[in-house]
């Protein structure tokens, strides 16, 4: 008697937890093709015009036709990029907003006292995208042309000598700090809420250096509106190939790529992160995507680190690698 009731229960659960999971994959399935059935929100995490942006609007494209629905990019600038993420880490998880951030998402748990998301456990990440180099830019007036003739410059002038950023956590900001470290200098630093700007003002004079990436910086570098001391590059750029690396100008080690990742709110449900990675793959082997980063001395990803174990696994070593660096440099922000 005891045993029948046993079983008729454990017959009842069964059926119930079937239906569960028989629901629980046709809604994941039917969601995952309408998705997305509603415009969809790439946040940009940086002012309209730079590097993020750029790449950003280039990958909006993409989604789009590979989606058939609109992409728009949402630009949500300010702290670095983190108010920008946040934005994304307290949004629907429904596919529906979307964030594009770089290396800042490995830098800011160590700039940032009080940061209010934890970049490893408060997104899902949907895979790398591009590696982009910067280039160490100078206002057009200012008379070093060269890495050798402007170290001793900044030496004898530094008090007086600004550096422009997107702000603490930005890619400039990381490559600023860098800069200044590796040649012991402490120079004035500008905030922005993107690079955009910041190259305004350096074009027109009124702060002297700016590290930034080459999305946003070769053609400014080619029309001769701003001065290139070198590029964070291991090797130069086939576009700009009379500029030398900072490495083999003497700064030994000095390499940075700005690495760009995709990513999603927390709780997304697996099969609209899927159509996600499928949309990102796309991007990453079209042609035309391809050519218009080669522009800019810009490649894509392998199709390996383009999914979520690539961007998860990348953004947790660089983690690891950024904070001791950060934190021996003393900076942060409340
Ligand atoms: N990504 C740039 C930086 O980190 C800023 C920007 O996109 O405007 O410096």
């Amino acid at each position: 008697m005891v045993k029948s009731v046993a079983l008729r229960l454990s017959k009842h659960a069964l059926r119930n937890a079937s239906v569960g999971v028989v629901a629980l994959v046709w809604g994941g399935a039917a969601a995952a093709q309408e998705y997305p059935n509603r415009p969809v929100s790439l946040i940009v995490p940086f002012a309209a015009g730079g590097p993020t942006d750029t790449m950003g609007r280039l990958m909006a494209q993409q989604f789009q036709a590979f989606f058939k629905q609109t992409v728009l990019v949402e630009n949500a600038p300010g702290a670095g990029g983190t108010i920008g993420v946040d934005k994304v880490v307290r949004a629907a998880p429904d596919g529906q907003t979307i964030l594009l951030m770089h290396i800042g998402m490995a830098t800011a748990p160590a700039l940032y006292k009080r940061l209010p998301f934890d970049p490893n456990k408060d997104l899902e990440p949907i895979g790398q995208v591009a590696d982009v180099p910067m280039t160490l830019l100078t206002r057009p007036t200012l008379v070093p042309a060269t890495l050798k003739e402007l170290i001793p410059y900044l030496k004898a002038n530094g008090d007086k000598v600004t550096i422009a950023n997107a702000g603490i956590g930005a890619a400039s900001h990381l490559c600023g700090l860098l800069f200044m470290s590796t040649i012991g200098i402490d120079l004035t630093t500008v905030p922005y809420k993107g690079t955009a700007p910041a190259i305004s003002d350096l074009v027109g004079g009124q702060v002297d250096l700016l590290c930034d990436q080459s999305t946003n910086t070769v053609s400014q570098i080619k029309a001769g509106r701003v001065k290139v001391i070198g590029t964070t590059s291991a090797r130069r750029l086939t576009q700009l190939p009379n500029v030398p690396t900072l490495a083999e100008q003497g700064l030994s080690g000095f390499e940075l790529g700005v690495w760009h990742g995709l990513y999603a709110p927390r709780g997304t449900p697996k099969p609209i992160l899927d159509r996600l990675n499928q949309a990102l793959l796309a991007t990453i082997k079209d042609a035309g995507f391809r050519a218009r980063l080669a522009e800019f001395g810009v490649e894509t990803v392998s199709p390996e680190l383009a999914t979520p174990q690539g961007l998860r696994t990348h953004l947790a070593r660089e983690i690891e690698k950024w904070s001791p660096i950060i934190r021996k440099a003393g900076i942060y922000a409340d």
